[in-house]
């Protein structure tokens, strides 16, 4: 891969086209190993986030001995780069060949339901391939109610009385039991671990079992940009989230067993950032290299603001106007399709012209992972850059990607 210094040094030198991601593997490293130090328990990453093999690779070299995976393409994407890593299928629902192939296969040994025909699948291949029940860990997966910017718990999660019920059948099979909820992406409040703690402490004490595992998921905060002209989003830091999960932990009694974590943003977010071309600018009009269906999907973003910085293209002689306005622009996509236009502008100095560039931080987590082959489209140019985004002198633009109403 081809290094820099900067995304701007790499957008003058390259004159790139196409999205170029700017890959970061020194911030991947600090930022994981700043989870790790600050979770007490196993950190297992979620694949799904961003299951590059650069990524897994470097996440494994910097001590990640643990994946969080949810599909046989995940399976062997991790085994790939990390043969020895730990694989937790903590899917609630699964095609019945694929945990066939987890336990067969790839020797998995910790797995999620949160339903009772579930338990009846794994129990049927369980047999089937003559397995020790004791030899798994079957993680009961909860019902969690918060404030996340990305809401999951209506889609999965047991309500506490099935839970119980999961538990005391879990144990009866012979299975080591645990529990394990997933509060959201981009949790904005901390209460929501310790609400999802209290109701985990219910089930435990209702269905006196032994609890071999506690999994409290991901949902960790990245940092982001921010809308100078919105109120300033309450997203507490990941350093107080972490301290009040621990005393949390303590104080309902879950400090005694082994705990895991399955962060994703938060350890990805920061190690890519994406150089898009100014196809061709109409008035306050962008049409732009990328687009929703591609790396600036709405259906993760919606919510975030990232920070953007301007690359001016040299060779562009005139200019209207003033760099240092900032002004809204209207951003399209790469598409035909007349959806393919972002909900909310960007904002650049007002210079901004056909031929320049854009680099849009912060952007490793649910982007590149979310890219369709649509229209023929399909960012996929890398290259490895040296100084992190956020030191490369302030990011003057933000690239709002905001689909909910306000
Ligand atoms: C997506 C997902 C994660 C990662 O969530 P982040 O908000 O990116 O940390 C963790 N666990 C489960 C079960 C998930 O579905």
């Amino acid at each position: 891969m081809q290094q820099f210094d900067n995304a701007r040094k790499a957008a003058l030198e390259l004159r790139p086209d196409e999205p170029v991601y700017c890959f970061r593997p020194d911030v991947l490293r600090q930022d994981v190993q700043h989870f790790m130090g600050m979770f007490p328990g196993k950190t297992a990453y979620a694949v799904k986030t961003n299951g590059e093999p650069m990524v897994l690779k470097a996440l494994s070299d910097a001590g990640v001995s643990a994946f969080d995976v949810a599909s046989p393409a995940e399976f062997a994407a991790v085994r790939e780069v990390a043969p020895n890593a730990e694989l937790l299928y903590m899917h609630p629902v699964k095609a019945q060949s694929d945990i066939r192939l987890a336990l067969e296969t790839y020797r998995i040994r910790s797995i999620a339901v949160d339903h009772e025909d579930e338990v009846t699948k794994l129990t049927r291949i369980v047999r089937a391939l003559d397995v020790d029940p004791t030899t798994l860990t079957v993680f009961v997966r909860l019902q969690t109610k918060g404030h996340a910017a990305y809401e999951l718990s209506k889609k999965f999660g047991a309500p506490p009385a099935l839970a119980v019920e999961l538990l005391q059948r879990l144990r009866r099979t012979g299975y080591k039991v645990g529990l394990c909820f997933h509060v959201g992406s981009q949790i904005e409040d901390p209460a929501a671990y310790e609400r999802a703690l209290a109701s985990a402490d219910w089930v435990r004490n209702r269905a006196n079992v032994k609890l071999a595992a506690l999994d409290v998921g991901g949902g960790f905060p990245a940092e982001y940009g921010h809308d100078p002209r919105r109120k300033t989003p309450d997203v507490p830091s990941l350093e107080t989230l972490m301290e009040q999960l621990r005393g949390n932990l303590t104080e309902w009694g879950f400090d005694d067993m082994p705990l895991v974590a399955e962060p994703g943003r938060v350890v990805v977010a920061r190690a890519f950032s994406l150089i898009v071309r100014v196809l061709l600018r109409k008035g306050r009009r962008l049409y732009i290299n990328d687009g929703i269906w591609a790396s600036l999907s709405d259906s993760w973003t919606g919510k975030i603001t990232l920070p953007a910085r301007f690359i001016p293209d040299p060779a562009i002689r005139s200019r209207n106007g003033s760099a240092k306005n900032i002004v809204p622009f209207r951003v399209c996509g790469a598409t035909c399709d007349s959806v393919d236009i972002l909900s909310r502008p960007f904002w650049l100095p007002e210079t901004v012209d056909t031929g320049d560039w854009i680099e849009i931080g912060h952007i490793g987590a649910y982007s590149l992972s979310l890219r369709t082959r649509f229209n023929g489209f399909y960012p996929d140019k890398f290259v490895e850059v040296t100084t992190p985004f956020d030191e490369g002198g302030a990011p003057e633009s933000f690239a709002s990607l905001e689909t909910m109403a306000d």
